[in-house]
């Protein structure tokens, strides 16, 4: 056992994370697996897109010069999407073409097929045709050399579109971090498994870290929870570190005798960043690396391993992928009634929104207990409150970091609170 030997800042430990944390070497993958992930470069046209003058409409391809209403022409050929016409359009002749068709040879002008006596060898023209009517030409959606995609753009459907108009198979992007959960606590016990045993609880934190990780868009999974027992933290840990980006434990991490993680960790030949934030809940969360690999250990406390994750391992994510656009956003709020810090650390308060005519209010979830899981699922948002600060009056700005993204991207609706909204 240890005990802290300073407690840091939150910025200075977000700092931190980020500092020890490179992005993720690039990788081609194939188009739809881009998904989600950011462009690692730009992206560039090979050729003219679309590559050939090609007909909008279903119709007939003919010269404009001759195209009088009341005219007669001559079907001579015909122009299907994938079969250019082998001929091409003389002095009062035209060829059938369809959507995607190539415009023949000659012709400058195509007519709908509605605008002319229909389909057959020879047609009647019923409506005046103008050069390049109803053609799309090449070229007019990119050129040839344009940057059709900029490195950091977040992988779409209409990326992907367009990355395959130009034959791209595969995109560069920064890859997905591989991420590892695991508990530890001897009274931790799978969920669905079994009853509980007097003092056992289910393990929570994994599944609730998991899916964290996921909803950041890495590639997660969790193993089953280990139990404080120095070999059995010290093989589930060692595997954990030598097959993934990023580790993530819950518990073992304060300064209780049972603790094991850290000492096991600093054995395994993890080298410490941080131990100990100034931050309620959370504060004995601990940094470190091992070569490639970032390990996050995070208190057992449901509360503070989430708000944990929030705060330091989601932003190393998203830095990882190359996203350091998509933070959570973080906005201004102001309480109705004074609140009080005195912890010396910074609060990081659950609270509800509400929008109003002096902008968003915030109001704590109630109890702050960090075991207290069901008062996560009531928080839109974590209030910063201090830890300089023993408060923040009435009506006084405070920093907010949102965490239900919509109660804020919906805007603010007067008098209603974000709750209702969901
Ligand atoms: P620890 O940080 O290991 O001292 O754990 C602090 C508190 O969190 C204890 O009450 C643990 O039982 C609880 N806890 C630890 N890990 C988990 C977990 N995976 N799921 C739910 N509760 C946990
Ligand atoms: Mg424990």
């Amino acid at each position: 056992m240890q005990l802290f030997e300073k407690l840091i800042d939150h910025p200075e430990a977000v700092s931190l994370v980020l500092e020890n944390t490179p992005r993720l070497p690039v990788a081609r993958v194939p188009l739809v697996e881009a998904r989600g992930l950011a462009l690692a470069e730009d992206v560039r046209a090979g050729f003219d897109s679309p590559p050939f003058d090609n007909s909008a409409v279903d119709g007939y391809a003919l010269r404009s010069a001759d195209a009088e209403v009341g005219q007669t022409f001559r079907v001579v050929d015909e122009a299907p999407a994938g079969h250019p016409a082998q001929k091409g359009v003389g002095e009062g002749e035209a060829i059938k073409i369809f959507t995607g068709g190539v415009v023949p040879r000659g012709a400058d002008a195509v007519v709908m097929v509605e605008d002319t006596s229909g389909w057959g060898e020879a047609f009647e023209l019923k409506k005046p045709a103008k050069a390049g009517q109803n053609l799309r030409a090449a070229g007019e959606d990119v050129r040839a050399g344009d940057v059709i995609l900029r490195a950091g753009t977040e992988v779409g459907g209409a990326e992907i579109a367009l990355a395959a108009t130009q034959g791209y198979g595969k995109l560069p992007v920064y890859r997905k971090p591989q991420v590892v959960i695991l508990s530890t606590g001897s009274e931790l016990v799978e969920p669905g498994t079994r009853e509980l045993s007097p003092g056992e609880i289910f393990d929570s934190n994994s599944f609730a870290l998991l899916a964290q990780a996921l909803e950041a868009g890495a590639d997660a999974r969790r193993t089953v929870a280990a139990s404080d027992d120095a070999d059995a933290l010290r093989a589930a840990m060692g595997e954990a570190l030598s097959s993934a980006d990023v580790v993530v434990t819950s518990g073992g991490v304060s300064v209780g005798q049972r603790d094991l993680v850290k000492s096991t960790l600093l054995e395994l030949g993890v080298e410490q960043v941080f131990w100990g934030v100034k931050l309620k809940p959370g504060k004995p969360v601990f940094f470190g690396t091992r070569g490639d690999t970032r390990f996050f250990g995070l208190p057992g406390n449901p509360v503070s391993a989430m708000v944990c994750f929030e705060l330091f391992v989601r932003p190393a994510l998203m830095k990882m992928m190359g996203r350091e656009d998509k933070r959570r956003p973080r906005i201004e709020v102001y309480f109705d009634v004074g609140v009080e810090n005195k912890f010396g650390r910074m609060h990081a308060m659950r609270v509800n929104l509400t929008s109003t005519e002096k902008g968003w209010r915030a109001e704590s979830v109630g109890a702050q207990g960090s075991g207290l899981v069901s008062s996560l699922t009531k928080a839109d948002a974590l209030a910063l409150i201090g830890p300089e600060s023993e408060g923040a009056r009435a009506g006084e700005p405070v920093e907010a970091i949102v965490l239900r993204e919509e109660v804020v991207l919906a805007g603010p609706q007067r008098g209603e609170k974000a709750g209702d909204r969901r």
